[in-house]
């Protein structure tokens, strides 16, 4: 018997995003793009908090006086965090020197078209024919040209 897919509620929030990202960028280029623009705010966000991390830190170490009640983020966390973060931005930007690489390939009109066409098959629209309908009624005006063709 197959292995039925896991139905938890993270699982099924992934397979919905991964389906809407095949879905809402079909070609190769759109997914370049894409997981570009994914990496750098990753990035970005990350080097942000490392660097309000050590700006925060360093303060601390100026001003020894701070009682340990008011720190909200104690010291060992800041430290560790700051370890962590560092692996993950050489990590990022590992991945962003190989995005680079897949930058240098691009594809023909004809071979992004197959793209379209399997993500199509991979990811269909999730909304049924029905709410298709409704939907369309509902941005219908009485005299808009759409409703004549239908009377
Ligand atoms: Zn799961």
């Amino acid at each position: 018997m197959a292995e039925e897919p896991c139905q938890c509620s993270d699982c099924q929030r992934f397979y919905k995003e991964h389906d809407r990202l095949i879905r809402e960028f079909p070609t190769f280029k759109q997914q370049q793009e894409l997981n570009w623009a994914s990496i750098q705010s990753f990035r970005t966000l990350c080097n942000k908090i490392t660097e309000e991390l050590q700006r925060e830190l360093s303060e601390r170490q100026l001003n020894e006086d701070i009682r340990p009640e008011e720190k909200h983020i104690s010291d060992i966390e800041i430290t560790d965090s700051l370890e962590e973060l560092e692996s993950v931005n050489a990590y990022l930007y590992s991945i962003e020197a190989l995005m680079e690489r897949i930058f240098d390939t691009k594809f023909s009109n004809n071979i992004e078209s197959k793209f379209k066409e399997i993500a199509n098959e991979l990811a269909p629209d999730p909304l049924n024919m029905d709410r298709l309908i409704l939907n369309r009624l509902f941005h219908q005006t009485p005299d808009s040209p759409d409703r004549k063709n239908i009377n």
